[in-house]
């Protein structure tokens, strides 16, 4: 083993931003592209990227969800129709006015007066306008719902503080656009849609949320109830992992999507739209990476398991290398977590421990290292990923006969998936911190602790200005609310804000 302690130069407890930077460095996940808040993928970024979306759409599908593509550019007219909406996403929209260039006589190129567009394009920040005017077109009748649609796609907020994956200008996301006949139905479509949020990032992310209802300063514009998924990171701050929001007949008015119930009536339906974005791959990192990289859930992992040859530029290669091919094949032909395992043999040059490092950055689960003596005796040394340093000295790495890892490589693969969770709800549980003064929440997070986690309290759901005021409260010492978690058991105590009996309990957090 390399005298190596840890892979990084920042640790997580010294700089947790600075280590999150490091780890998309170095694991190789993507890069500035000279445009702010815009990134280059690369490939373990985006092959991550591609199982999340492979694994989110076959439970959109399993739902009834049909996938459809509406355009990237939105007319401004159609945002104009919804007043809250276009002023809440106003501050962000990127414009397209023109659609030609011409020489500006020194050399450049600027935008052709004679070409200016007759009405602003929007580059689309969400489609609910756009979606909702193809919804007036496709419903007629009660028999024409619940329609059920989706669309996968890149967005533009342009916005100012940006950080990679957890909020860039451009990101890419799924966003469900459902039409109902009436409340109920929507509002179960709502939650539905957040249910299968909950349970995809906590089965194949393996990141523990709390669902929850929005508090009304942070609804969705134009939305009547607003749900998150909210997500602890290792540094104690919470990350709204993904959205499901109520729109009422809002956008259904302003889009004129209407049906024909039963009787004959007119109706205007009811619309729900959610999303989950690239943020949970940042998610992802700030969960489980650790002060030697990123460790990734196997069922997200674009490779469970490398296989590292210690090839050596000896004839005696072909015979360690044929015993690789062996072992990989046969782990190739085996199932775990639903799929076929998905495995690689690194055959490229370099040594070997250099190459060990790369892949421990990268996070992958289960890394084979085989020798040539290993090949001559039939043997392989397994590290698990989660559990790098058993010891403080050595890292896990076990040696065991071949056919003993084959045998144990399916429930290994499901062991570190659980165990991921497992230890990321230990931690997230650990940090919520039951508080019940306003003064003891200024306390609780202006103690000398680095990460003080949530702290859990109840309030009299305040409304207008006097929620206002408790914004600006929690603003002064940079806190938001989260939510208001769905399963939670009713309240007796007094609004830690007002004084007033308590109805329901909330989270408090610095947020992402
Ligand atoms: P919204 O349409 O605002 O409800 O956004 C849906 C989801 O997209 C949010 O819950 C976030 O997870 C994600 N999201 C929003 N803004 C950004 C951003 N700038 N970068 C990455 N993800 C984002």
């Amino acid at each position: 083993m390399s005298a190596i302690r840890h892979a990084l130069t920042t640790k997580r407890e010294d700089d947790f931003a600075q280590w999150y930077q490091e780890v998309i460095s170095e694991a190789e996940m993507a890069e500035e592209s000279g445009v702010r808040g815009c990134m280059v993928i690369k490939p373990w970024g985006y092959g991550i990227w591609e199982r999340i979306q492979r694994l989110m759409d076959d439970r959109i599908k399993a739902a009834g969800v049909q996938n459809c593509y509406f355009p990237l550019f939105i007319p401004l007219s159609y945002f104009a129709k919804e007043a809250e909406h276009v002023e809440g996403f106003a501050k962000e929209m990127a414009v397209v006015t023109h659609h030609r260039l011409i020489a500006d006589g020194q050399g450049g190129l600027v935008p052709d007066p004679e070409a200016k567009l007759e009405e602003p394009l929007i580059v689309r920040p969400t489609s609910e306008t756009v979606i909702g005017a193809a919804m007036a077109r496709w419903v007629q009748s009660w028999r024409d719902l619940p329609l059920l649609t989706n669309q996968w796609a890149n967005v533009v907020r342009w916005e100012m503080r940006t950080r990679m994956f957890l909020r860039t200008s451009e990101f890419l996301w799924q966003e469900g656009h459902t039409a109902h006949a009436d409340r109920e139905d929507a509002v179960e479509e709502t939650l539905r849609a957040l249910e299968m949020y909950r349970d995809f990032v906590e089965t194949e992310l393996a990141m523990p949320v709390i669902t929850g209802e929005k508090p009304e300063n942070e609804r969705f514009p134009g939305a009547v109830a607003t749900y998150s998924i909210e997500a602890m990171m290792q540094d104690g701050k919470a990350l709204q992992a993904g959205t499901s929001h109520y729109l009422g007949t809002g956008f259904a008015h302003a889009a004129g999507i209407q049906y024909q119930d039963a009787e004959g009536t007119q109706q205007y339906c009811h619309t729900t739209s959610w999303g989950t974005s690239t943020r949970m791959v940042g998610g992802m990192i700030m969960t489980h990476g650790d002060d030697d990289g990123l460790r990734v859930p196997p069922a997200v992992a674009p490779h469970q398991i490398v296989i590292l040859p210690m090839l050596r530029d000896k004839p005696e290669d072909e015979e360690l290398l044929a015993y690789c091919e062996e072992i990989r094949k046969e782990l190739a032909g085996m199932s775990a977590l639903g799929e076929r395992i998905r495995v690689l043999l690194d055959k490229r040059p370099g040594k070997a421990t250099q190459k060990r490092w790369t892949w421990v950055k990268k996070g992958v689960p289960l890394i084979l290292e085989i020798g040539g003596r290993d090949a001559a005796s039939g043997q392989v040394s397994m590290l698990r990923r989660d559990k790098l340093w058993n010891d403080a000295a050595k890292a896990n790495f076990v040696g065991m006969p071949k056919e003993d890892f084959l045998a144990l490589a399916e429930a290994e693969l499901d062991n570190i998936q659980s165990a991921l969770f497992v230890e990321a709800k230990k931690k997230r549980d650990e940090n919520i911190t039951r508080v019940s003064t306003f003064a003891e929440v200024a306390a609780f997070f202006s103690e000398d602790k680095r990460y003080p986690g949530w702290a859990e309290v109840e309030w009299a759901r305040p409304t207008g200005d006097e929620l206002e005021d408790v914004v600006q409260q929690l603003k002064a010492l940079k806190l938001t609310i989260r939510n208001t978690p769905l399963d939670a058991e009713p309240v007796s105590g007094a609004c830690i804000f007002t004084g007033k009996p308590a109805v329901e309990k909330i989270y408090i957090a610095r947020a992402y």
